[in-house]
């Protein structure tokens, strides 16, 4: 781990109490899991919100929105948007831009959640609480801010998560809100997390990046695919992260199924010299400085 004056100069390293309180206050609210009813129901229901918005954040805030690695119309590009807004991890257009700041900086200056130059828990939590990120950097994004529909939602981020609270409390009850909300957000939240911070720590290098991107199965099974961050970090406007076939990539296979029935459509797949270069893993490490 690094020591805190590893923190980035022009970062505060400080937390803001207006983002620290909400956030370990759904954690909090998990524990009325030992309170409330228990049924299996609600945790399916935890398994399927959990799901479906790591789909929202995978194909969406991920492939989509940050590397444009597929097309979609109008609408099923808000229906992604809509989705990813879900899962309580600020605006679409906020998102997007900050990760394409990580990869044109990785693990460089500039980059917001190194865990290598700034330390494991900045990465993971610590630069989405403190201050100096909040602003949307609408400069990054200019392809997507410029449809008033994304501009609305990245505003307004808050507005689907609490729908999504509203009728899970609405249709199952105390049971439904608390595993299907609480608890499914704060695992997606520490997943999604993971590829910050984890994924630049632990796993094999296929790829010599200048990072220190890893690949990590169960990190991909996590997340949909997104644990094979090694594969991503070397050619990132793929589509496609799992780049063989014992790589496990369902966001991929979903959106492979979609465009089948012409939903999505153009899905960049990783070139050719990436399968012909030798690809012997460069090094496997277990925990980074
Ligand atoms: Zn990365
Ligand atoms: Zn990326």
């Amino acid at each position: 781990m690094s020591s805190p004056n590893t923190v980035l100069p022009s970062y505060s390293g400080k937390p803001s109490l207006i983002a620290a309180v909400p956030f370990w206050g759904v954690h909090l609210v998990c524990l009325l899991v030992f309170f409330v009813d228990f049924s299996w129901g609600a945790v399916a229901v935890c398994g399927a919100t959990f799901v479906t918005r790591m789909f929202g954040i995978t194909a969406g805030y991920h492939r989509y929105f940050s590397h444009r690695a597929f097309k979609t119309g109008r609408v099923f590009q808000f229906i992604l948007a809509f989705l990813g807004t879900t899962s309580a991890q600020k605006g679409v257009l906020w998102w997007a831009a900050n990760h394409r700041i990580h990869h044109k900086n990785s693990d460089l200056e500039g980059d917001l959640h190194s865990p290598s130059r700034s330390g494991f828990w900045w990465s993971h939590l610590g630069w989405i609480l403190a201050p100096d990120h909040e602003e949307t950097q609408y400069s990054k994004i200019p392809d997507l801010a410029k449809y008033p529909e994304l501009r609305w939602l990245n505003e307004h981020f808050l507005v689907p998560p609490t729908m999504l609270a509203v009728a899970l409390y609405l249709v199952g009850g105390a049971g439904w809100l608390v595993w299907g909300f609480f608890v499914s957000t704060t695992l997606l939240w520490h997943t999604t997390f993971m590829i910050n911070s984890l994924a630049h720590v632990y796993g094999s290098r296929r790829y010599e990046t200048n990072d220190t991107s890893r690949n990590n199965l169960w990190l991909a099974i996590a997340t949909m695919g997104e644990g094979w961050h090694n594969n991503h970090h070397s050619f990132m406007n793929s589509a496609r992260q799992g780049f063989y076939w014992w790589e496990i990539d369902a966001t991929y296979y979903i959106l492979k199924a979609l465009s089948w029935i012409g939903v999505t459509w153009d899905l960049i797949e990783p070139p050719a010299r990436l399968f012909e270069e030798d690809t012997q893993l460069v090094e496997v490490v277990a925990l980074a400085e």
